[in-house]
């Protein structure tokens, strides 16, 4: 012991003494050679202190079934042991109120802790047979004797610090304030008083239940587990002192066979005789059983928070902070689990690189708020689209990648190109944002890979696809940005005005492409699976390079301009007849209007062709009319069919050999 303040504390003159008889009564039980007799004579010499000591052995308390006269007969009923507790019971009670009322120490509170735990400890003692009932119970009583020394010496101080906090708390507090908490000042105050050893390493220890001190730590442990029920007895949540009663229970006595409703509910008798037979007051209680039922519930409760704590933190652990979609660790996860899957059981796995355009010049521009914010967005619409078909993850700065598991390259790229058109469609809010335009146009590069496409053995790993996907994104900032680039699958991108890039344009003078030279081709195709499937023919059977539009109005968009630039890069349109906004009849009358035809030829193409269409087409500029079925089966022939001829009703006019 060496902390100064607690010697100052134990040195207080104002601090209590134990009553002359308990001090006799503690000296000669600690001499063998002293007979019960004598004891009882030295009790019995304080009449007030024998009286009540009498009083309490016939209470109910005790349950003896014979009537004690004398201290003498008490003791040969019920042992020296008992007497001598109760001696010292009363004692405590002495010294606690000659410390006054002082207005401050919560004495209701101090007594309930030192009855409830005295009932209990000595309850425990019989129920799990041990330690001594009457030592664990003079412990219990005597266990919060530090606060009492330490509010007797420091006052004011020591109220404001223990102020609001809860038992439980008390000792952390204390020993942050004052280097000691009032356990260890307990402990030493009762070594003071002569207490036996055993009785002070109890106190010293009651709320932890830990003493290497002693070789039987059952004295110990019975008064911090009374201490722990008086807490689950006194607290407004009892929740959490109740799992420590049940953890401690458990390791401290495994067998205990202890139930808690009636352990509280005999606590409860015993506290109420013991606290009128010490006329002390201790407050009220509650119904064992509801009080039980309560703590059951308050730590339910306890669980489903600190459930839902650790899943959030599983969560933050798992998601990007800025976007709340998935972080780059879950899309890791993620490629590689798809990878498995497609390596076990072949099912084959797509993703999308998706990669801001010009990101940089609105951080510059407009501010990193303004960057986020555009962030946020773009996950935002992502989420819109993908839905739950793939799981979307920031995969670093301002790119996204997402795994769509069970989903080939063709449907990915459709989903790619909604997304491009999903966001550039429509200029993002960014009003909330300090200092930036309300609105924003931005557009996004996006790669697409998956497992059928491009040559069956090559995906080794997940990272073949991720690095497949990347090359994409790569070949689409290449070709001007906001496009969607398949790998596998030639193409060319548009750049935010609609136009090819990549290749210089040809003039609109150019003469058109004859034979069998590689054709730049622009095709309008709403459906991917069949662009997909028409850009991968067209590459094999002679290296055409294919530049496709999804949307009938972008594709109308993009005869318009090529006609105003005055620059035809393309030498032949692929059109379908049924696609999303404009219709493909209505592009080719705008076509043959602008006098395109003349540098590149116009074919439709359709899925169900009938009579109609087909002369409605060839009227309106088309070069050929023709099902989807029957260009895919003989692409060179219907490649190799120029607009300059003119078309029958009954077939095309074929104008150069495949
Ligand atoms: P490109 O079209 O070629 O992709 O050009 P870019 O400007 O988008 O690409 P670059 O890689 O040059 O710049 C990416 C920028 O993204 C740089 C970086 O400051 C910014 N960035 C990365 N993470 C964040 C973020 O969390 N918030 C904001 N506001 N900006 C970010
Ligand atoms: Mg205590
Ligand atoms: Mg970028």
């Amino acid at each position: 012991m060496s902390n100064e303040l607690l010697q100052d504390v134990l040195a207080c003159p104002s601090l209590p003494s134990l009553p002359g008889v308990a001090v006799r009564v503690l000296e000669l039980t600690g001499n063998p050679d002293v007979s019960m007799h004598e004891i009882a004579e030295s009790v019995q010499q304080d009449q007030a202190l024998s009286g009540k000591v009498l009083k309490t052995v016939n209470s109910s308390y005790y349950g003896l079934t014979t009537r004690c006269g004398s201290i003498d007969r008490a003791m040969g009923y019920l042992g020296i042991n008992t007497v001598k507790s109760l001696v010292l019971g009363f004692s405590l009670v002495e010294v606690t109120n000659a410390g006054g009322d002082d207005s401050g120490f919560d004495t209701t509170a101090h007594w309930r802790r030192a009855v409830l735990g005295s009932a209990c400890a000595r309850i425990l003692s019989e129920r799990l047979r041990v330690a001594d009932r009457d030592e664990v119970f003079t412990a219990a009583l005597f266990q919060d004797i530090g606060m009492l020394a330490m509010y007797t010496a420091m006052k004011e101080r020591y109220g404001e610090v223990i102020e609001g906090v809860e038992h439980s708390e008390l000792s952390a507090v204390e020993r942050e304030e004052f280097g000691f908490d009032h356990a260890l000042a307990g402990s030493e105050l009762a070594r003071k008083w002569n207490l036996p050893t055993h009785i002070v390493d109890a106190i010293e220890h009651h709320h932890d239940g830990e003493s290497t001190d002693v070789e039987d730590q059952s004295i110990v442990r019975v008064v911090a587990l009374a201490t722990l029920v008086a807490d689950v007895m006194s607290v407004e949540d009892p929740g959490p002192a109740m799992r420590r009663v049940e953890d401690k229970l458990s390791s401290w006595f495994p067998k205990h066979g202890l139930d808690l409703e009636d352990l509280i509910s005999e606590v409860t008798t015993a506290s109420e005789t013991l606290a009128e037979l010490f006329n002390t007051e201790i407050g009220g209680f509650k119904d064992p059983r509801q009080l039980v039922a309560e703590a059951q519930e308050r730590e339910l409760e306890h669980q489903i928070t600190m459930q839902r704590q650790s899943e959030a933190l599983a969560r933050q652990a798992t998601t990007d902070g800025l976007t709340g979609v998935a972080n780059r660790k879950q899309f890791d996860q993620k490629i590689e689990e798809s990878f498995e899957r497609f390596r076990s059981d072949g099912v084959g796995f797509s993703m999308l690189f998706l990669d801001a355009d010009h990101f940089k010049s609105v951080n510059d521009t407009h501010g990193h708020a303004a960057g986020d914010a555009v962030l946020v967005e773009l996950a935002r619409r992502a989420e819109g689209v993908i839905g739950d078909k793939g799981l979307i993850c920031r995969y670093g700065g301002e790119e996204f990648g997402i795994v769509l598991s069970g989903m080939g390259s063709s449907e990915a790229a459709e989903l790619a190109e909604a997304l491009r058109v999903e966001i550039s469609g429509s200029p993002i809010d960014l009003s909330a944002i300090e200092g930036a335009p309300n609105e924003l146009s931005l557009t996004v590069s996006i790669g697409v890979s998956g497992t059928d496409a491009g040559e069956p053995g090559r995906v080794v790993s997940g990272l073949t696809i991720v690095q497949e996907a990347d090359e994409c994104v790569y070949r689409a900032k290449e070709s001007g940005r906001n496009n969607v680039q398949l790998h596998g699958v030639q193409g060319f991108g548009r750049d935010e005005s609609g136009e090819r890039t990549g290749g210089a344009a040809a003039p609109i003078s150019k003469p058109r492409v004859q034979g069998d030279q590689p054709l730049r081709i622009l095709l309008i195709e709403d459906d991917a699976l069949a662009a997909t499937l028409l850009s991968t023919l067209l590459k094999r059977r002679g290296g055409h390079m294919v530049e496709w539009i999804s949307k009938g109005t972008e594709g109308l968009d993009r005869v318009r301009a090529a006609a105003e630039s005055k620059e035809v890069s393309f030498d032949l349109v692929l059109c379908d007849l049924d696609l999303p906004g404009v219709n493909g009849l209505e592009i080719l009358r705008e076509y043959t209007k602008l006098g395109l035809n003349e540098f590149a030829p116009f074919h439709v193409i359709t899925a169900n062709q009938d009579d109609w269409t087909k002369r409605e087409a060839l009227g309106l500029g088309a070069s050929v009319c023709v099902t989807k079925a029957e260009f895919t089966a003989d692409i060179g022939r219907w490649l190799g069919v120029f607009g300059g001829e003119s078309a029958s009703d009954e077939s095309v006019a074929v104008a150069g050999a495949a």
